[in-house]
Order: C-alpha cells, then sequence, then structure tokens
C-alpha cells in the first residue's frame, strides 16, 4: 500500500492511522513517499514521479492532506492524482457514529461526488482579456447572448459518458452496500444542457437497476432536507460543484471534518484520504484529530477485500467514539482534550487484534 503522510497536519494523522492498522495485523505493508510540503524541500516537485509509481504499481494509496502553495508555479497534487489516475469518483461517507456531538442521530449518508468535470474542468475565461472579449463578441453575434463587459466566465461542461459512469457508479454502491435508494441532486431547469443532460442520463441508466430506489430532487431542495431530515437520506450523487458543497454540508452533520473519511476512486487506481484539509493552524502540536483518516484506512481495507480488519477499526474507533473519554479538541471533549496519539493508542486498545 502507498502511504502519502502529506503536509500539516498530515504526517500526525498518517502516524496515528498507520499505528492503528499496523495493529490489526492484517498483513499491510506500507510504501511510504513524501508528497506536497516536504516533497518540494527534498526533490523540488510536490509530487515526484516515483509517488505516482508507487501508485500505479499498487493500485491503493492512503493519503494524508496535501497543500499546494500559492504561487511558485506548482500543479495541485490532488487535482494531478484526479486527473493522471482517473479518479472519476469521490465518495464521503457521512455517519455519526454514537456519542459524537451532533444535532442529529442516525445520519447514515453517502455522497457519490463526480470528479472530472462540470466548473471544476478549469475553463476559465479572465475578466477583460482578449480570449473572452472573443468569446463575448461571438456569443453576441451567433446567439445573441450578452456578457457583461466587467464578468469573469467559467464554463460548465456535463458530458453524458461522465455521467454515466458516476451514476453507474453510485447504483453499484448501493448494491454492494445494500443501501436502498440513490438520490440525483440537479439544478436542469436552470442549466438545461448541462444539468440537464446529467438528469436525462442519470433518468436512462436508473432504468437499468431496478433494485435500488431512484429519486431526482433540485440541489437546492436537497440542502434544505438534509438541514431538516438527513436520516432520510441515503446514496446522494452529485455533479462537481455541487458534490463539493454537499458533502461539506454533510461532514457538519455528522460532527466535522475531524471525524469525515473520503475516497477517490477510478477503474484501476483509489486513493483513500479524510475530507479535511491540512490544517495549518493547529499542525505541527499534536492535537489534530486522526479520526478522519483512520476511518478512510477502514474504508481501504474494505476496498482490498479485508472486511474483517475493516471491521475490527471501525467497531475499535466507534468504541472510542461512543465511550467518549479520549477525544481531541474538535469534539468538545469534557475533560482536557485529547492528543492525536492518545487517540491512536485508544483506538489501538479498543480493537480486537484478531
Ligand atoms: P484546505 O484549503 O486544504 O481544505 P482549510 O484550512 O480550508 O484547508 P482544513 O485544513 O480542512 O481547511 O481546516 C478547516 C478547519 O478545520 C480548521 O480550523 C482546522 O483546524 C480544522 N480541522 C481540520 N482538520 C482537522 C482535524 N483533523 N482535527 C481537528 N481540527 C481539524
Amino acid at each position: 500500500m502507498t502511504l502519502i503522510p502529506g503536509d500539516g497536519v498530515g504526517p500526525e494523522v498518517a502516524e496515528a492511522t498507520r499505528r492503528a492498522v499496523d495493529a490489526l495485523c492484517a498483513g499491510v505493508e506500507w510504501d511510504v513517499h513524501d508528497a506536497g510540503l516536504p516533497a518540494i524541500e527534498t526533490f523540488g516537485t510536490p509530487l515526484p514521479d516515483h509517488v505516482m509509481d508507487s501508485i500505479k504499481a499498487t493500485g491503493v494509496a492512503l493519503k494524508g492532506p496535501v497543500t499546494t502553495p500559492v504561487g511558485g508555479g506548482f500543479r495541485s497534487v490532488n487535482v494531478a492524482l484526479r486527473q493522471e489516475l482517473d479518479l472519476f469518483a469521490s465518495v464521503r461517507p457521512c455517519r455519526i457514529y454514537p456519542g459524537v456531538p451532533s444535532r442529529f442521530e442516525d445520519v447514515d449518508i453517502v455522497i457519490v461526488r463526480e470528479n472530472t468535470e462540470d466548473l471544476y474542468e478549469g475553463i476559465e475565461f479572465e475578466q477583460g482579456t482578449p480570449e473572452l472579449n472573443k468569446l463575448r463578441g461571438y456569443l453576441k453575434y451567433m446567439h445573441g447572448f450578452r456578457l457583461a463587459e466587467d464578468a469573469g466566465v467559467s464554463v460548465k461542461p456535463i458530458s453524458i459518458t461522465a455521467t454515466k459512469a458516476i451514476v453507474d457508479y453510485a447504483f453499484h454502491y448501493a448494491r454492494r452496500n445494500s443501501r436502498a435508494k440513490v438520490l440525483l441532486g440537479h439544478k436542469a431547469n436552470i442549466m438545461k444542457f448541462s444539468d440537464g443532460i446529467w438528469l436525462a442520463t442519470a433518468e436512462e441508466r436508473a432504468g437499468h437497476y431496478t433494485d435500488i430506489g431512484f429519486e431526482a430532487m433540485q440541489v437546492d431542495e436537497l440542502a434544505m432536507w438534509l438541514a431538516w431530515y438527513p436520516q432520510e437520506q441515503d446514496v446522494i450523487v452529485l455533479p462537481n460543484l455541487y458534490g463539493d458543497i454537499i458533502s461539506d454540508l454533510c461532514a457538519g452533520l455528522i460532527g466535522g471534518l475531524g471525524v469525515a473519511p473520503g475516497m477517490n476512486l477510478g477503474h484501476d487506481h483509489a486513493v483513500f484520504e479524510p475530507t479535511h484539509g491540512s490544517a495549518p493552524d493547529i499542525a505541527g502540536r499534536g492535537i489534530a484529530n486522526p479520526i478522519a483518516m483512520i476511518l478512510s484506512a477502514v474504508l481501504m481495507l474494505a476496498h482490498i477485500g479485508q472486511d474483517d480488519a475493516a471491521a475490527r477499526l471501525e467497531l475499535g474507533v466507534a468504541r472510542v467514539l461512543a465511550d467518549g473519554k479520549v477525544r481531541t479538541a474538535d469534539l468538545g471533549p469534557a475533560g482536557p482534550p485529547a492528543t492525536t496519539a492518545e487517540v491512536a493508542d485508544a483506538v489501538v486498545a479498543a480493537t480486537d487484534s484478531k
């Protein structure tokens, strides 16, 4: 398994996770590589080729957060991984574990987010540039559209091919994980030709999965239901931008970024990582919550077929959370907050070793 500790709080939560996984005696062997700021210092690039080679060889990586420095011309590591490994699906299980402070109980939602296109494809026209002036002229001449002189423009492509891939993935995920329903978020009434394709393609695909329920809902209405009755939601599939926003909303429903795991999946590779970023405000102090990364390792173990180890580790985490005595500051402990290492110790102690 490739292990990328990352930067910021990454090395701290990665070390805690490695200890928790090693204690399972599940035979996981790590191929550890730096990426992000430590790799820039050593190799002059945030994502050296040998890191990519390692993931291509192992097929699976567990990764801490990685910062892209502003300026310096470095390409985002996350974008590079996504594009080169064709990680088309970002999956965020959002489940409340008993004992975690939250406004709700029984939330168990899985967000499946399309990861390759939509407004994140990077087709951008800067305000005032000759390129945008040309586009403005074309749109006015050919279609009578008026773009404000002081507007900037981002283009939103959504294809049938990418929609099919992610919707099929969502249905397969639902089937494999005994989920009853896939709900599709869209805004097809406004964006007829991008979200319109998204909706029409999904409706067509849903016909192939009659054992799983399907519903389409406008994403604004979905946001309202999530804030009101999140317990009623199951698997939710979303295009890139809505998926980004709604998955952070759902992280908030289940106790925050410190407990929200994630995975990015392609046909041949998978990268498992916590939802949170490098949290520079608390980095280096040993106080970051490692649970999000440990739960990402649970997803990784399940992905590689180590279902028993995944279940044991998840149960260990659930016991620590339910017990509530050993908690980092973000989870509002009753007593003094625990350190990252103390949470790792508690998870190891609460996990059945075989
Ligand atoms: P990015 O742009 O990389 O997403 P960010 O600073 O916007 O970074 P995060 O790094 O995820 O977002 O941090 C957001 C907030 O959540 C910060 O206040 C941070 O301290 C807190 N936070 C993030 N991860 C953790 C964690 N594992 N444990 C405790 N607090 C965390």
